[in-house]
């Protein structure tokens, strides 16, 4: 089956390709960008009028069960510590039910957005919540998003100088034995993968020193990648160096993190040198601009990180700091923020555009994805300029940012239309959003 996305207002490759009259795909792979006329006989035109073409979007940090606490009173106004400890006894009443709830919303967002390859980063684990990857893997199939899951942890209680309380924590023997489970049971390591796990550790105040060194012994035997938040806060520096005598970056090289087979959550408080040390060992780092903001954090100095070495990519972070999942929207902030920060000229459109999308591949090291090539897995998401916001846009690819899209028209995934007219195809979101704010209800009143 051969599908010609045909004639789209404008094209924004990712490289230095153009496709001025579309792109033509064969099952799950992109096999031609179009000058002129397809060279290769089509079996089917989806009419891309209007509309600007897009690589897939891919979103580098999540917390999908957030969903369920978005806006949530006792939680505003309040900066990550605080937030996090107003919140961690909500959260300690998750269910089953509420993570499949959550994911379907989250994904059902993020697709709606333009986001084609998304990860999650759970880590509160109790009885109730034995199985919440699995939860998540089912819904992650069942809407046809491309996930990479982490297998999240907790293993430092209150009573042992961490933050979270013990309730929520788990033992490293527990937590080791369960993500050997999820690995074997569905990590995919071949270049088309709708399904990869990776193992996430919470972060230096909420996880022991052993359980870091452990899980990156465990990932690098089944070779999957490791995910943490680091260097978020100015509290989180003062922890370290309280409770290690080490800075954060210090602290990740003592327990073997500072490697390229490593992404980072929000990277913001860094120094010069640190900055350095990271690019050289190719660890990546996911801007979260929204929830850096909300919680009043800083921002990640993407230029510079970039410039020395690091893969950078964007993500919506979980939506209790967000409160949204929301990918267009959360490019723009990079944007904006990123020029508030270091200029002008030092970020671009094209540049929150990179970071969305190549930025992403690279971070979780897919060659597949990310941009508009033939022989590129089939992951494109279409905007239409039809909206009043657009009108009188000059550049319709500065328009999508500027203007402030935020809802894709369409959405393919793998070769597959997840989103048409912009809405999701087989997905009935009442019955998605009923079910979410039943269990945001429960969750709240246990
Ligand atoms: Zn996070």
């Amino acid at each position: 089956m051969k599908t010609w996305i045909k004639d789209p207002t404008a094209v924004w490759t990712g490289n230095d390709q153009t496709a001025p009259r579309g792109i033509v795909v064969e099952d799950n792979r992109i096999i031609e960008l179009v000058s002129e006329d397809p060279k290769t006989d089509v079996d089917e035109i989806f009419d891309a009028t209007d509309q600007v073409l897009l690589p897939g979007l891919i979103n580098c940090h999540h917390h999908f069960y957030q969903t369920l606490t978005r806006a949530f009173p006792d939680a505003l106004d309040k900066e990550l510590f605080e937030w996090l400890v107003s919140l961690y006894p909500i959260w300690a009443n998750l269910d089953e039910d509420a993570i499949r709830a959550s994911t379907t919303t989250a994904l059902s967002e993020l697709l709606l957005s333009g986001c084609t390859t998304t990860t999650d980063h759970h880590y509160v684990f109790s009885e109730s919540t034995g199985q919440a990857i699995d939860v998540q893997a089912d819904v992650a199939k069942q809407l046809g998003i491309r996930a990479i899951l982490t297998r999240g942890s907790m293993s430092l209680g209150k009573s042992s100088g961490g933050l979270p309380p013990d309730k929520v924590v788990q033992s490293p023997d527990e937590i080791l034995r369960d993500s050997e489970r999820l690995i074997s049971a569905y990590h995919d390591d071949s270049e088309d993968a709708m399904l990869q796990i990776a193992l996430a550790p919470c972060s230096p105040f909420s996880v022991t020193t052993e359980l870091m060194k452990d899980s990156a012994e465990l990932a690098r035997k089944h070779g999957v990648q490791l995910h943490t938040h680091l260097a978020e806060t100015l509290d989180e520096n003062e922890f370290c160096m309280e409770m290690f005598g080490m800075r954060p970056v210090d602290y990740l090289e003592d327990v073997g993190w500072l490697a390229d087979d490593v992404w980072l959550a929000h990277g913001i408080h860094f120094n010069d040198d640190e900055i350095q040390r990271l690019g050289k060992a190719g660890v990546a780092v996911s801007h979260c601009p929204s929830s850096n903001m909300i919680l009043a954090s800083g921002s990640c100095p993407v230029p510079a990180l970039g410039a020395a070495g690091s893969p950078i990519g964007l993500g919506v972070d979980g939506s209790a700091s967000n409160d949204c999942s929301n990918m267009m929207q959360e490019l723009r902030q990079a944007f904006l923020l990123q020029r508030l920060a270091h200029g002008a000229s030092a970020f671009s459109h094209h540049d929150a555009l990179r970071v969305a999308t190549q930025g992403g591949a690279q971070l979780f090291k897919r060659s597949g994805i990310g941009e508009l090539a033939a022989g590129k897995l089939a992951d494109v998401a279409l905007f239409d300029l039809n909206d009043l916001r657009f009108s009188g846009a000059g550049d319709p690819i500065a328009g999508l940012v500027l203007c402030g899209a935020h809802q894709a028209s369409a959405v393919m995934v793998n070769g597959q239309w997840r989103v048409r007219n912009s809405a999701l195809v087989d997905v009935d979101l009442e019955r998605v959003r009923a079910d979410h704010i039943s269990a945001a209800h429960k969750l709240w009143n246990v």
